[in-house]
């Protein structure tokens, strides 16, 4: 069994055929994360109940009893999701001894379907930053290039997904933290639709935003794991009770006469040539496979990144006002010694639980919410947001779907921007717009730019998630396998 190269169904199907057993296959990437991961630091920690699961998992192969549709596929979660017994702490000091008693919707949706969980993902403090460096446990390093940042917030997921230290990863996505990470480590990143997949056991960073997707080597197990994980939750009353189609059955990559729209106000002043480049090519692909290019116009794009980060810094210090040492969380050590009064008490928690960015947000959200400031900042970032979805949805009436770059440059060093704030927010100027207007998106590998491996960035009107996986599967279709063009991660 070629665990390196092996896709979920594969896997699934050699498992059943007593083939392979699930031990095998645990111990195979326990042993991957233990003698590669200390490149990486793409996890913070690893489930030590691993092989227990697995044999448990084999003796109901061997009771002939039904399995799930991922039984055996080895999957790494992001620490922002609740796993019963396991650390969850959001790559933050603030939640260092949190074990929840209970897991996520989609954790509990993904054990159903009989995969097992390797461990937990290495991430930005609260889901906060585009490069994975402000974890309380130290920056996550870029498997294709250890001198640069793996992409953000859900670095180490892609990570550890491009040098297989699972077989699929889970991310979440509130202004592109699953599509710009994949995109920088070369594996396929989908962020769904708000409202397609349970938040139940999700730690909240922005409410009106936050999505939670796989991170996977190829579009057909994306496509199987959104199968299992979206769907309607009675514990999250924003999840939508649409339809969850059969998505990997239903890959179609036949986009012949299909409409492709790309963003006018994006694709003439791409800031780096690699990526410039790299797009064209994706354009010209598309149109080889038969499909048409139309232009669209979404001029408020321009100010997605000001909306973002006005309207997730405000939720973020809304939601993180949980956090005082008394009702959740890390709790000063200095109330051992010293009377402290209750705002000394919240004071001295807070700020030692907390990291500078975490603080950086919740200050700029507390501001923009604050009497006098609100209507100017956060209501007015609410309203302008309302439009920009209308102007997606009116583009959608020209185009089946719209392509465009993930990010304005490959992956850059680590410590080039994480002292620079504005620079940081600036590189998620083409990921924003998508969870402002709750759309479906997704990176897809496609090309190289400058010796890194780089996505392209697909997005679909809400629910059409079979669309974005035919569009992808169809842009995959075309790339020769890394293994083929014998390109591979350095940590491998
Ligand atoms: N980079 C963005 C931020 O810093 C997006 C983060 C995310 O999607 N969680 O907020």
């Amino acid at each position: 069994m070629d665990f390196l190269q092996s896709d979920f169904v594969t896997l699934t199907q050699a498992l059943k055929n007593k083939e392979v057993s699930a031990v095998e296959t645990a111990q195979f990437f326990l042993r991957r994360v233990e003698s590669l991961d200390q490149q990486l630091n793409s996890f913070t920690h690893v489930n030590k109940e691993l092989l227990t699961q697995a044999e448990e998992l084999d003796q109901k192969i061997s009771r002939k009893e039904a399995v799930g549709p991922l039984a055996g596929v080895i999957f790494g979660i992001k620490d922002m999701l609740c796993t019963k017994g396991m650390p969850t702490t959001a790559g933050s000091k603030m939640l260092q001894n949190f074990v929840p008693p209970y897991d996520a919707t989609l954790v509990a949706r993904l054990k159903k379907a009989d995969a097992l969980i390797i461990g937990k993902m290495n991430q930005d403090e609260f889901a906060m930053g585009s490069s994975s460096e402000t974890s309380t446990y130290g920056p996550v390093k870029n498997p294709w290039d250890t001198t640069r940042v793996p992409g953000g917030s859900s670095g180490g997921s892609a990570a550890a997904q491009a040098s297989r230290l699972a077989m699929g990863t889970i991310g979440t996505d509130t202004g592109g933290s699953i599509r710009q990470p994949a995109s920088f480590c070369g594996v396929v990143g989908v962020k769904p639709t708000y409202g397609r997949v349970s938040r139940y056991g999700i730690i909240a960073y922005a409410s009106s935003l936050d999505q939670a997707g796989p991170l996977t080597s190829n579009v057909k197990d994306a496509a199987l794991t959104l199968e299992i994980i979206c769907g309607q939750d009675k514990y999250d009353s924003t999840t939508s009770d649409h339809v969850v189609e059969s998505f990997s059955q239903n890959l179609n990559a036949d986009i012949k006469g299909k409409k492709i729209g790309v963003i006018k106000e994006f694709i003439h002043d791409i800031p780096d040539a690699s990526i410039a480049k790299n797009f064209n090519v994706a354009v010209e692909t598309a149109k080889d496979l038969g499909a048409e290019i139309v232009e669209v116009s979404i001029p408020l794009t321009q100010y997605a990144v000001p909306m973002y980060y006005l309207i997730s810094a405000s939720e973020a210090s809304s939601n993180l006002a949980r956090y005082d040492g008394v009702k959740y969380g890390y709790r000063t050590p200095k109330d051992q010694s010293a009377q402290l009064s209750l705002d000394e008490f919240y004071c001295f928690s807070r700020g030692e639980g907390f990291g500078a960015e975490v603080k950086r947000r919740i200050m700029l959200g507390t501001y923009a919410l604050s009497s006098g400031y609100s209507d100017a900042f956060y209501l007015k970032a609410c309203k302008v947001r309302r439009l920009l979805r209308q102007q997606f949805i009116d583009a959608f009436k020209k185009c089946d779907i719209i392509m465009g770059p993930v990010t304005t440059t490959p992956a850059f060093k680590l410590n080039d921007k994480v002292d620079n704030p504005l620079k940081m927010y600036l590189n998620d100027i083409f990921t924003t717009s998508t969870n402002l207007a709750g759309l479906p998106g997704m990176s897809v590998p496609f090309g190289m730019a400058q010796q890194l491996p780089i996505g392209i960035q697909l997005t679909a009107p809400h629910f059409h998630e079979q669309v974005l996986l035919n569009f992808a599967y169809a842009l995959e279709n075309t790339q020769p396998a890394l293994e083929t063009r014998k390109l591979r991660p350095h940590v491998y």
